[in-house]
């Protein structure tokens, strides 16, 4: 485990996790070949402190795997990922175990990451305990105090004594997000942090990670929604089929996005005046799955841009439009192409809100 002063807060080079396919009783006898679901398939990217960097793509692209990965609750089967410039990528369980408290994970669900026979002061209380933090039970209390504080729910004894069904949604959210801050991490992952809320909360819990990370922690959040990435991180990572495809600035990404599934994604997000917006770009097709990814780019069958070289050119990330904007798309620097299909730097640029 090597160590780099001023590194990144956390950096994945390359990053690969395969899951095997189950082949069956009979197909093992038949000797069929053994498949992988290629979740994470070459990821890279790095996220500095006080910034947050959102993950978007549908369902099944390989987002939560690659966040799993990072956390190391699932095994990379290749790359290497780097916590404040220490190569993390093969520690043991027990090795990870220090860094545990500085990497702490907010699920989707806190309806289901709560234990409705624990108290809210217990729940908060309990990393603590597990890490041997926090000294006596006067010392954890006030820690517990502080977190719930820094969660928003304040005045924090309102709330300590309470179980998770006296709580709305939102407030066991804020529990849940307490419960990672009493270990003062610095790095958050956040899976979809907000999608099984009511869109009445959503807002509240979005502004509490966004004032995390003005505080200084490293934000990785995992979003289907292309709108909450655009409005709270600062760069957006696309990812389609397991690979990012577009990566750069929020404001970039959506404002003039390079590669050809980005701007399908921000063509339907619904503009504030739909005369302005850009024409909705259908996808043909579903996504493929997984396990037999296309040749080529693995964009090409659902792509309005392709031509023949897409079917047998896998295209790497590289620089396109703003600074620090990546796109792998092998029309990127060809913008005629893209242009000549709609939705390319000089079309109408999305303004408002939506899912994709
Ligand atoms: Fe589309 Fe070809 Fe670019 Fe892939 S490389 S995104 S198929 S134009």
């Amino acid at each position: 485990m090597s160590s780099d002063a001023g590194a990144p807060l956390l950096e994945v080079e390359d990053l690969v996790t395969r899951y095997p396919v189950s082949r069956g009783l009979m197909g093992t006898i038949a000797g069929r070949p053994r498949l992988n679901v290629h979740a994470a398939d070459g990821i890279s990217f790095s996220l500095r402190s006080g910034e947050m960097l959102a993950i978007v793509g549908e369902s099944g692209c390989g987002k939560t795997t690659t966040a799993q990965t990072v956390m190391r609750m699932i095994e990379p089967d290749g790359g290497r990922i780097r916590f404040r410039g220490s190569d993390i990528t093969t520690l043991s369980h027990r090795q990870m175990r220090p860094l545990r408290r500085q990497m702490q994970l907010i699920y989707q669900d806190p309806y289901e990451s709560l234990d409705p026979r624990f108290r809210v002061g217990d729940t908060v209380e309990e990393p603590l305990i597990i890490h041997g933090e926090g000294g006596t039970k006067d010392g954890r209390d006030k820690l517990v105090r502080e977190a719930l504080e820094r969660a928003g729910l304040s005045p924090s004894e309102l709330y300590v004594e309470r179980y998770p069904h006296e709580l709305s949604g939102g407030q066991r959210q804020r529990v849940a997000i307490a419960a990672s801050l009493v270990l003062n991490p610095s790095l958050l992952v956040a899976d979809e942090p907000v999608s099984m809320l009511d869109v009445s909360v959503r807002a509240g819990i979005l502004d509490l990670l966004a004032g995390l990370r003005r505080a200084g922690l490293g934000i990785l959040m995992i979003t289907h929604d292309l709108s909450t990435a655009a409005h709270y991180a600062d760069r957006i990572a696309v990812m389609y089929l397991g690979r990012i495809v577009e990566i750069g600035s929020a404001k970039e990404v959506v404002r003039r996005p390079q590669h050809p599934y980005t701007r399908a994604l921000v063509s339907v997000v619904p503009s504030r005046d739909p005369r302005t917006g850009p024409r909705p770009q259908l996808l043909k097709g579903e996504t493929p799955n997984a396990v037999h990814i296309p040749p080529g780019c693995r964009f090409h069958p659902r792509c309005p841009q392709a031509i023949e070289e897409c079917k047998s050119v896998d295209p790497q990330l590289r620089p396109a439009g703003g600074e620090g904007q990546e796109a792998a798309c092998i029309l990127v620097g060809h913008n005629e192409h893209l242009d000549a299909e709609g939705g390319g730097p000089g079309a109408p640029t999305a303004t408002a809100p939506g899912r994709i």
